[in-house]
C-alpha cells in the first residue's frame, strides 16, 4: 500500500501519453464500466472541411457562402472556421457584420449588409424558416454519409444548406474495440444530428448513441448513467463538455482540446485520441492490485 505504486502507475501512463492528475482519478478509473464520448474532436479529427452546398430561393451558391462565412467570422466554433475557410478557398470577399449572437450547441445569427443571417442545426432552424423537401432530403443524404449539415436562412427564408466532413481519427475504432475487450460500454453524446451520429457511431462500433443533445443534456445523461449504478468516465474536448466531465466519476480531456475541458478532467490524453485508454485501464487495475 505505497504511494510509490501510484507514482509508478501514473508514470507508466505518462509514457503512453496519458496524464493522471491524482491517486483518486487512478483509483476510480479502475472501476469504470462505461465510457461516454463526445463525437466531434474526440472520435473525429475535429477539423471539419466544407464539402457541399446547396442554395435555394434565388440565392447563388457564392452569395450563400459569402453571407454565411461573413456571419460566422465572429464564431470560434470549428464549424464556423470550416465555413470561413471554404469561402477563402473560393476567393470570396467577406462583408462587414453587425449584431452577432450565438446560441451554444445550436448556431449563430448576425446582420450582414442589412440582411439577417441565421445558420445552425435543424432544431434551431425549424423555428426560423420552412424547409423544402429538397433541402431536408439533401440534408439527410449528407448525414448518412457522416457529414454535419448546417441550415442557412436569410431574412427568415430557407436559403440553403452547407455540409462539412470531419474524418474519424484512424485510432478511434481500435481504441473502442480494446475498451470492449475490457467489458467497457461506450456511449456517444453529440450535439450533432441523429443521422450523422449513427453514421459515425456505426463505423466505430459505439454501443449507445444520444444525438441532438445540448451541453445541459450531456450533464444530465452522465448523471442518469451514474444513477443506474454505472461507473462512468467521460471523454470530451469542448467547453460544452466541461459540465459533464466534471460530473463523471472520471473526466478525460483531450490534450488538444480547450483548457476548460482539461481543468475539469482527472485524466488528460496528451495526443488527443482514445488510443491507450484501454491500456491505461489495465495499468490502473494492476497498480491498484499492488497497493491493496
Ligand atoms: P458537438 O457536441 O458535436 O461538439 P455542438 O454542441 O458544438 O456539437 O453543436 C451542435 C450543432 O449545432 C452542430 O452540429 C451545428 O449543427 C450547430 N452549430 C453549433 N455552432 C454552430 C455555428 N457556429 N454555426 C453553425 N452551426 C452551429
Ligand atoms: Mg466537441
Amino acid at each position: 500500500a505505497t504511494p510509490m505504486s501510484i507514482v509508478t502507475g501514473t508514470g507508466k501512463g505518462a509514457q503512453n501519453g496519458i496524464l493522471i492528475k491524482n491517486a483518486e482519478a487512478l483509483e476510480r478509473f479502475e472501476k469504470i464500466d462505461t465510457l461516454v464520448v463526445d463525437k466531434t474532436g474526440t472520435l473525429t479529427e475535429g477539423k471539419p472541411e466544407l464539402v457541399y452546398m446547396l442554395a435555394s430561393g434565388g440565392v447563388s451558391e457564392n452569395e450563400l457562402l459569402t453571407l454565411a462565412a461573413s456571419a460566422e467570422v465572429g464564431s470560434e466554433h470549428p464549424l464556423a472556421e470550416a465555413i470561413v475557410a471554404g469561402a477563402q478557398k473560393r476567393n470570396l470577399d467577406l462583408r462587414p457584420v453587425t449584431e452577432f449572437t450565438s446560441t451554444t450547441g445550436e448556431g449563430i445569427s448576425a446582420r450582414v449588409e442589412g440582411r439577417r443571417l441565421s445558420i445552425g442545426n435543424g432544431k434551431l432552424m425549424r423555428r426560423i424558416a420552412a424547409w423544402s423537401d429538397e433541402l431536408a432530403g439533401e440534408a439527410e443524404t449528407r448525414r448518412v454519409q457522416g457529414q454535419t449539415v448546417m441550415f442557412v436562412a436569410i431574412d427568415g427564408q430557407a436559403s440553403g444548406i452547407l455540409a462539412v466532413a470531419d474524418p474519424i481519427k484512424p485510432t478511434s475504432q481500435n481504441a473502442i474495440r480494446a475498451l470492449h475487450d475490457r467489458r467497457i460500454r461506450v456511449v456517444m453524446l453529440t450535439g450533432d444530428s441523429e443521422g450523422t451520429a449513427r453514421a459515425v457511431g456505426e463505423q466505430v462500433s459505439i454501443d449507445e448513441i444520444h444525438a441532438d443533445v445540448s451541453p445541459e443534456d450531456k450533464h444530465r445523461i452522465v448523471g442518469e448513467l451514474k444513477a443506474e449504478g454505472r461507473v462512468v468516465a467521460m471523454a470530451g474536448d469542448g467547453i460544452n463538455d466541461a459540465p459533464a466531465l466534471a460530473l463523471a466519476d472520471v473526466g478525460i480531456a483531450m490534450g488538444t482540446g480547450t483548457d476548460v475541458a482539461i481543468e475539469s478532467a482527472g485524466i488528460t490524453l496528451i495526443k488527443g485520441d482514445l488510443q491507450g485508454l484501454a491500456q491505461a485501464h489495465s495499468l490502473s487495475s494492476a497498480t491498484m492490485r499492488n497497493i491493496r
